[in-house]
């Protein structure tokens, strides 16, 4: 089962409400002093944390992770989260026709020893189900023989070098950055991995906490130079409640009222024009 502090990222909901330092989902409460911030991104990280929450993440099951990712590409929330539930009832622990919906079920074995057309039926409200439930069989296929199911991919995520976990999420087929890094975080619990989704990526550099025209890749490197390890997981989950409410795509809160973002006092505003009512994307601005 993923909590709504991974569903967070994958299918863009966030947490219903402040669970710093919460039993949720493990994890501690990540003290720090507003005040004694040593870059500008840390001061906004913590000014995010006193707006929302200062978790901690890690525990997760990495495979699901992959599986809700594939599951969700190309498609709503709406369409992918009935997806999920049916293959979880149907090959997950507390499910498996097969095992007369008994428990212990290894998903990736089952999902390794899947019919084809039965699981793309069980997807289908996934849409491109043929190719998703191909997917999702050879990933688990490979998790089953490269680390003897889910279990043993989990310790791999939690307990080897970083950097080696994610050149691995990388290479599987249908896993991009994002999704390794939110693995990494959700799962692995790895401190100073601050995934970019789309409202980080704006938001961070509408701010002027990286270049302009920064990819993602460049985005994050710079959050997690300047953000603390430990701070980088709720400054991601924190930083994209922030975007629905503050910094949205097109109407961010400072182009009518100046007044109106807490960040206000941190931010460049790149692309944000209140003089004209004109949002431009960062990498487009004068
Ligand atoms: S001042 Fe405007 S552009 Fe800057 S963070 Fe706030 S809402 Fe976004």
């Amino acid at each position: 089962m993923i909590p709504p502090a991974l569903a967070l990222d994958m299918s863009d909901e966030e947490p219903a409400e402040n669970i710093s330092g919460g039993t949720a989902g493990g994890g501690k409460s990540a003290a720090f002093d507003p005040e004694r911030a040593g870059t500008r991104a840390e001061a906004v990280v913590d000014r995010l944390g006193e707006m929302y929450w200062t978790k901690t993440y890690g525990g997760r099951d990495a495979f699901e992770c992959l599986v809700r990712t594939i599951l969700s590409q190309n498609t709503s929330d709406k369409a992918s989260q009935p997806a999920h539930d049916e293959l979880m009832a149907r090959y997950g622990s507390d499910g498996g026709p097969a095992s007369g919906g008994g428990t212990g079920t290894d998903l990736a074995r089952a999902l390794a020893d899947a019919d084809q057309p039965e699981l793309a039926e069980t997807i289908s409200s996934a849409g491109l189900y043929n190719q998703k439930s191909e997917r999702i069989i050879a990933l688990a296929d490979r998790i089953c023989e490269e680390y003897g199911g889910e279990a043993g991919f989990d310790e791999f995520v939690r307990d080897s070098d970083p950097e080696a976990v994610r050149s691995t999420l990388l290479d599987m087929n249908g896993v991009g950055p994002k999704t390794a890094d939110c693995v990494l975080l959700f799962a692995g619990g790895r401190g100073g991995v601050f995934p970019v989704d789309t409202h980080v990526h704006r938001i961070a550099r509408r701010m002027g906490l990286a270049p302009a025209d920064a990819d993602h890749e460049t985005v994050r490197e710079h959050l997690e130079r300047d953000v603390p390890a430990e701070k980088c997981g709720f400054g991601h989950t924190a930083m994209i409640q922030f975007g629905r409410e503050y910094c949205s795509a097109r109407k961010p809160a400072c182009l009518d009222d100046p007044e109106a973002c807490p960040l206000a006092g941190h931010c460049d505003q790149v692309g944000v024009y209140p003089a004209t009512g004109e949002v431009v994307d960062p990498a487009e601005a004068e």
